[in-house]
């Protein structure tokens, strides 16, 4: 996309959560500049401080997803970085397990203990800062009743309009570009998740869904389905 029409379409979107303040728009953003240009691209943090500063300009709540690794998790919890998002406007913070989807990225994702000091920290933060909403995932699912996926609190739309139970949990039979939302939330892969022991499963924190991929894809390649 050129630079024209990067703006145009940027302008679009501010127009659009300027209308529809029901919207509240969540920018991913990994830590300081040099680990959020590391995972997303180079020049994206300056981009997003940019977005946020014309969210804070218009008056528009927003808040930030934080994909948490064994390589970012004192940074992004450390209350410089948390400050820093408060002070543009942020009002909202998702800290994001990185759950792994291969053998080579298995190394980011965070250790028992490094979940703990996660939890441990967020209780703090909650105490201290009631002013900002932060959410834990999959980590608060445990004490709010287990997985929330494929419509049972959520679902995902993927970039390409696939309903998905949930980002870590990437499988898709019905596409929102042919189906109105309610019949997504309807859709065989849904409908057998709800009904099944799936999503009711054990939760110790992790992802219910990720550990059982190998079941859901067996649902989703089933007659069934
Ligand atoms: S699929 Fe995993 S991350 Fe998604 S809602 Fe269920 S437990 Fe949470």
């Amino acid at each position: 996309m050129n630079q024209k029409k990067f703006n145009r379409t940027a302008r679009n979107y501010f127009t659009l959560f300027d209308t529809c303040r029901n919207l509240m728009p969540v920018m991913s953003i990994e830590g300081n500049r040099e680990i959020t240009d590391k995972r997303r691209g180079k020049g994206i943090y300056d981009l997003l401080v940019k977005n946020m500063e014309e969210f804070k300009k218009r008056g528009l709540i927003f808040g930030a997803s934080v994909t948490v690794t064994k390589n970012n998790f004192k940074e992004v919890t450390s209350q410089y970085f948390l400050d820093s998002l408060a002070d543009r406007g942020c009002k909202a913070v998702i800290f994001v397990e990185y759950v792994p989807v291969s053998d080579e990225s298995s190394d980011l994702a965070p250790t028992d203990e490094e979940r703990e000091y996660l939890a441990e920290r967020i209780l703090h933060l909650r105490k201290d800062h009631p002013e900002m909403v932060y959410i834990s995932f999959p980590g608060d699912e445990k004490s709010s009743g287990g997985c929330v996926a494929a419509g049972r609190g959520f679902f995902h739309i993927n970039s390409h309009g696939g309903a998905e139970p949930c980002p870590f949990s990437p499988y898709s039979d019905i596409n929102v570009r042919n189906t109105s939302l309610n019949e997504a939330l309807h859709s065989p892969l849904f409908t057998a998740l709800q009904s099944g022991d799936l999503l009711s499963g054990d939760h110790n924190g992790g992802c219910v869904l990720f550990e059982k991929k190998n079941e859901v894809e067996a649902l989703l390649n089933s007659k069934a389905v």
